[in-house]
């Protein structure tokens, strides 16, 4: 079927990303937004604009109802939505087929099957894709946990079953203190997810974390779009990604591959998911989950498929079967993607909200920027706080980390704290440049990444800057980078970035 109006159930630069692509496939895009977001960048462009309800998550981007109320007011036939919020939710998405809509995603009981991790592992397991050594139970007590701790081996990660965003999370290296990292998991996960169960997993150390990307059509052809790397991350969430690999080789990417494939078609999968492992150093690879929706990373696989993954779930999602195989597909050059965030590195990365005084955004070949704001938009304090996704791809990996590098110090921002010198000094660290950053590498090298941050400015240069720029602003013919690259008694290095 032709899908011609399509409800976008999400925010920011997702929307936006979801947006671009309806409107070169000519399908009608509504946007949402609550409170927060009267005028919003998503709002701006869309064809159409639904307010949903307040402010906090709960009452707009995750009120199923309010969302199908919008698709059926607005003469939609099918829902988007995006990743984050309710986009791994199987109720959200049985709503939207029991309303009569498309939904732009994987059947309802594949986000169950993948939704509880402890379930997901059970169903790999039969499907025989491998596992790290585990144990779960909903009936154990913490005794059972310390025994089957001794068994699979300390250092053990204690896990939320319901989780994601890395929360309810603990690496622990001695029994005495299981009972107590299981306590807090416990009290995270209930707390995130409303729903309490944790269980073991061995602790890869220097793990790397590989992931492949899926495509499945509804005729049951199921391919691969190869891999990402994200081992670099903090709180055990991605900061950098990238394709390929530099630790993947042909065989490993072809077994991995084939290890995701199995994984999809054990729960029917269909659309676009990933599936994600954890990779020992001595490249043994372990299946940890699967996210079943768009990845916030997919854009460096479509810089090295030359795809487009969010054309192919409106294509899937309408019947077509998949204008490819696994053998026409190939990776060309080499991705990475940066996570610029308005976050204080200095602080232990607190959010940084407010009001984007300038952004301008890195514009040269071979550079993309995902970006939900533009200059005067507001990082709202109560949504993720991430101001754009700075994609570069060239032929080598080390052109595309130059073109990165050269990215970022191009990018300024004004008006908000920002981790660009963070994300700098990692895309320059000598570790990086040598594709051998671990899943523990930042924590572990936190203070040397920090410090290259020219420090937070304090208030009364904050304000000055401020009066500078509303006159700036004032005056169409100079932008913010000229003024950035003006000599004055505020400018520290290049790059120009102030935090506040
Ligand atoms: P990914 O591998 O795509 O980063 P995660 O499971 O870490 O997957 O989280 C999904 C993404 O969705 C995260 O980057 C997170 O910032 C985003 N996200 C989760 N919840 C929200 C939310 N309430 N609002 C906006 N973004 C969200
Ligand atoms: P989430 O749903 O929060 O994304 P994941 O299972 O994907 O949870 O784990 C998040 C991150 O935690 C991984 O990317 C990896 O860095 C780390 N991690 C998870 N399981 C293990 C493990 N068994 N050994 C080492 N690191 C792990
Ligand atoms: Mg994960």
């Amino acid at each position: 079927m032709v899908l011609k109006t399509c409800l976008i159930a999400n925010r920011g630069e997702i929307a936006v990303r979801i947006i671009r692509a309806c409107r070169e496939m000519g399908v009608r895009a509504v946007a949402v937004y609550s409170d927060a977001d009267k005028g919003a960048r998503h709002v701006r462009l869309a064809d159409e604009a639904v307010w949903v309800g307040a402010a906090p998550p709960k009452d707009s981007y995750l009120n199923i109802a309010a969302l199908i109320k919008a698709a059926r007011q607005t003469g939609c036939d099918c829902v988007h939505p995006g990743y984050g919020f309710l986009s791994e939710n199987e109720d959200f998405a049985a709503a939207v087929i029991d309303a009569g809509l498309v939904w732009i995603g994987p059947p309802p009981d594949a986000i169950r099957a993948m939704g509880v991790k402890t379930e997901a592992r059970s169903l790999m397991e039969r499907a025989n894709v491998p596992l790290v050594p585990g144990f779960q139970s909903d009936t154990a007590t913490d005794a059972d946990f310390i025994e089957a701790a001794d068994r699979i081996g300390y250092p053990v990660m204690v896990k939320a079953a319901g989780g994601g965003g890395g929360r309810g999370i603990r690496v622990v290296r001695r029994a005495d203190d299981l009972p107590e990292a299981l306590a807090g998991a416990r009290r995270e996960a209930q707390n995130a997810f409303g729903d309490a169960r944790v269980f073991l997993e061995r602790y890869i150390e220097h793990g790397r974390h590989i992931e492949i990307q899926v495509l499945a059509d509804s005729h049951g052809n199921t391919v691969h779009l190869f891999e990402r790397e994200c081992s670099a991350q903090r709180r055990h969430q991605k900061v950098i990604e990238e394709s390929p690999s530099p630790l993947v080789d042909d065989a490993m990417r072809y077994a991995m591959g084939d290890a995701a494939v199995e994984a999809a078609r054990a729960v029917g999968y269909v659309n676009a998911g990933t599936v994600e492992f954890i990779v020992t150093p001595e490249k043994a690879f372990y299946f940890l989950e699967m996210n079943t929706r768009l990845q916030v990373e997919h854009p460096v696989t479509e810089l090295v498929t030359g795809l487009d993954l969010v054309k192919l779930q409106l294509a899937i999602a309408g019947g077509e079967p998949l204008p490819f195989t696994q053998a026409d597909l190939a990776q060309r050059g080499h991705a990475i993607e940066c996570r610029l965030y308005a976050e204080d590195p200095r602080s232990g990365f607190v959010p940084s909200p407010g009001t984007l005084l300038a952004f301008e955004a890195p514009d040269a070949p071979g550079v993309r920027v995902d970006a939900g704001v533009e200059t005067g938009d507001t990082i709202t304090p109560y949504y993720d706080s991430m101001i754009a996704k700075i994609i570069v791809h060239d032929e080598t990996r080390e052109g595309a980390r130059r073109r990165m590098a050269a990215a970022l110090r191009d990018t300024v921002v004004f008006g908000v704290a920002t981790n660009r010198d963070f994300l700098r000094a990692l895309v320059g660290h000598a570790a990086f440049t040598a594709g051998e950053v671990d899943t523990t590498f930042i924590e572990a090298h936190l203070d040397e990444l920090t410090a290259a941050d020219d420090g937070a400015a304090n208030a009364l240069d904050m304000a000055l800057i401020a009066a500078a720029l509303s006159e700036v602003q004032a005056e169409p013919t100079i932008s913010a980078k000229q003024v950035a690259s003006t000599p004055d008694p505020w400018a520290r290095g290049d790059g120009f970035r102030i935090g506040g």
